[in-house]
C-alpha cells in the first residue's frame, strides 16, 4: 500500500506549489502517530540529541563571552540600497554592540580583520516548513520516526550553513525542533512557528483519504491532526478550538487554508475555503492572543475574503488578478510570495489537470510579481521547499531568481529587514527578544560575511557555501571559512 502510493503519487510534492496536504503527507503522518503509539517519540528524542554529537559547527575561533569586531567591513544593513563603509561591526553576546568607527580602537575583543567583504543580516526564509522540507516522500514512508527527527534536526543545521538564520515556519509541529535549537542543543535558524495549518474538512490541510469518509463521532481526530501537522475545524467554535490550541503551543502566528491548491488530492485549485466568520474567528482569536493569521489561498475570490476578514498575510496568491493586487497595497496587507516558475526547480506532474494547473501558476507567478512590484504591495519572500532534499540546496537560488523582476537592493532587502517588517507582526508572541533582519545598535548578531557584493551581483546568494565566509547566529560564528 505505501510503496503503490509511493509510485503513484511520486511526482506530486516537490518544489512547485504547495504539497502539504499530499497524499504521502498524510502517509508520513500516519507513520509518525504510529510511531508515537509505539513510544518511539523516545527515540525520537535520543536521535535529535545525537544530532548535537554529529554536528560539525561551534568549532570556530571563539572565545567565549569575549566581544568580536569585525572589522575591515563594507555593511549591507538590510535597508540602504548602497554599502556602509568606514565602520566596523562590534558583537557582544547575542546582540550588535555597536557600529564602531574604524578610527577607534577596541579593547578586549577579538578582531576578525574581514579584508573589506561584505557584512550583510543573515537571510530570512518567510515560507518554509521545518519539519518536511528534506525528507524525501518515499524515504518518510518507509524510514523509522526516529530518522524523519534526525532528518529534521539534520536540516535545521544545513538550513543554517545556507545563510537563513531565520525562518517562519508556515504548517507542521516545528515547536520541539524550534525550542532544542533555541536551548543551544543543536544548531539551526530561529523558528518563528505556526505549528498545525488549520483547515475546513475537505479543505487543504485534510489530509484523509477517502474512504475515511464520514468522519465518525467516536474518532473525531484524524492521524495528520495527532501528528500536528493540520487542524481540521468547522463552526465558529471548533475554529476558536484549534487555533488557540496552538496559541497554547507556543504559535507565533496562525495559519489557515482559504483555498485549494496545485497538488491537492480533493480540493480543487479555485476552491475558496472557511466561511466569512470562520475565518473572522480565527482572526479574533490571534488577535485577542497579539498575533495575527496568514492564509494559505491562489484566487482573488479567496483573498478578497481573506482580507475582508482580517487576514494579515496571502501565502502564495499566484492568481490574483490586478483589482485585488491593488486591494493588497490599499490595504497593507502582506504578500508572501514564492518563485513558482516552470523552470529547473519545478518538478512537472504526470497527471494532466494538475500540470495544467502547474502551467497556470507559472504564468500567474510572472504576472503576480510584476503586478506586486508594479502596485507596491508590502512583498515578502520565501521558498516553500517540501519533501524535496536536492531542492533544499537551491533555497538562496530562488532568491536570485528575483532578479527578473526587481533590482538587487530590493531583493536583499525582502530577504532581510521587509521580511523582518513581517516577522514583526507576532508582537509580543515573537519568539525572540530583539531585531532580525538589520545590521544596527542593538539587533540580533545574525551576520553573513560575503565573498564579493551582493548589491553588484546577487548571484552569489545562490552559492552560499563557496561566496559565505563567515556565518554568525545569535552572536555565536557557526561557519569561518576566512580563518580556517
Ligand atoms: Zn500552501
Ligand atoms: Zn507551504
Amino acid at each position: 500500500m505505501r510503496l503503490r502510493l509511493g509510485k503513484r503519487y511520486g511526482g506530486l510534492a516537490h518544489g512547485f506549489g504547495c504539497a502539504c496536504h499530499t497524499p504521502a503527507v498524510l502517509e508520513l503522518n500516519r507513520r509518525i502517530v504510529a510511531g508515537l503509539d509505539r513510544r518511539s517519540v523516545l527515540k525520537g528524542i535520543a536521535a535529535s540529541f545525537a544530532a548535537v554529537s554529529l554536528s560539525q559547527s561551534g568549532a570556530f575561533a571563539q572565545t567565549p563571552g569575549k566581544p568580536v569586531l569585525f572589522s575591515n567591513v563594507r555593511i549591507f544593513d538590510g535597508r540602504q540600497g548602497s554599502l556602509v563603509e568606514g565602520s566596523g561591526v562590534l558583537v557582544s553576546g547575542n546582540k550588535i554592540e555597536a557600529l564602531v568607527p574604524a578610527s577607534e580602537t577596541v579593547t578586549d575583543a577579538d578582531v576578525i580583520d574581514c579584508g573589506g567583504r561584505v557584512l550583510m543580516p543573515g537571510l530570512i526564509d518567510s515560507h518554509w516548513h521545518t519539519m518536511l522540507a528534506a525528507i524525501p516522500e518515499l524515504v518518510a514512508m518507509t524510514a523509522d520516526v526516529p530518522y524523519v527527527h534526525l532528518v529534521a534536526a539534520q536540516q535545521a543545521e544545513a538550513t543554517l550553513q545556507r545563510g537563513f538564520t531565520t525562518v517562519r515556519d508556515v504548517g507542521g509541529p516545528s515547536f520541539s525542533v524550534k525550542r532544542a535549537i533555541d536551548e543551544g542543543r543543536f544548531p539551526g535558524p530561529r523558528i518563528f512557528p505556526a505549528g498545525a495549518m488549520i483547515s475546513q474538512t475537505s479543505g487543504h490541510g485534510d489530509f484523509r483519504f477517502r474512504y475515511e469518509v464520514p468522519r465518525g463521532s467516536g474518532n473525531d481526530i484524524t492521524h495528520s491532526e495527532e501528528a500536528g501537522i493540520s487542524a481540521i475545524a468547522d463552526g465558529v467554535p471548533e475554529v476558536l478550538r484549534r487555533v488557540r490550541e496552538q496559541l497554547m503551543l507556543g504559535a507565533s502566528q496562525i495559519k489557515i487554508m482559504v483555498g485549494g491548491g496545485v497538488s491537492s488530492a480533493y480540493d480543487p485549485l479555485d476552491a475558496t475555503q472557511f466561511l466569512p466568520e470562520e475565518i473572522r474567528a480565527a482572526v479574533d482569536a490571534a488577535s485577542d492572543w497579539g498575533t495575527y493569521v496568514c492564509a494559505h489561498v491562489y484566487t482573488s475570490a479567496g483573498i478578497n475574503r481573506a482580507i475582508d476578514n482580517g487576514v494579515k498575510c496571502i501565502e502564495h496568491g499566484q492568481l490574483a488578478d490586478e483589482d485585488t493586487v491593488r486591494r493588497m497595497a490599499d490595504t497593507g496587507t502582506w504578500w508572501s510570495i514564492q518563485p513558482f516558475l516552470a523552470d529547473e526547480d519545478s518538478n512537472p506532474k504526470s497527471d494532466p489537470v494538475q500540470r495544467q494547473q502547474q502551467e497556470e501558476i507559472a504564468v500567474g507567478t510572472v504576472r503576480a510579481f510584476e503586478l506586486g512590484q508594479k502596485h507596491k504591495v508590502r512583498m515578502a519572500w520565501g521558498t516553500d521547499i517540501l519533501f524535496n532534499p536536492r531542492g533544499t540546496s537551491g533555497q538562496g537560488r530562488q532568491l536570485a531568481k528575483l532578479s527578473r523582476w526587481f533590482d538587487n537592493a530590493e531583493i536583499l532587502r525582502m530577504a532581510t529587514s521587509h521580511s523582518a517588517d513581517l516577522l514583526a507582526l507576532s508582537g509580543e508572541r515573537s519568539p525572540y527578544r530583539g531585531k532580525v533582519g538589520v545590521i544596527e545598535q542593538g539587533a540580533f548578531a545574525d551576520l553573513l560575511l560575503v565573498d564579493g557584493n551582493p548589491l553588484e551581483n546577487i548571484d552569489l546568494v545562490a552559492d552560499p557555501e563557496a561566496n559565505f565566509r563567515i556565518i554568525v547566529k545569535d552572536g555565536r560564528i557557526h561557519k569561518d571559512t576566512l580563518r580556517g
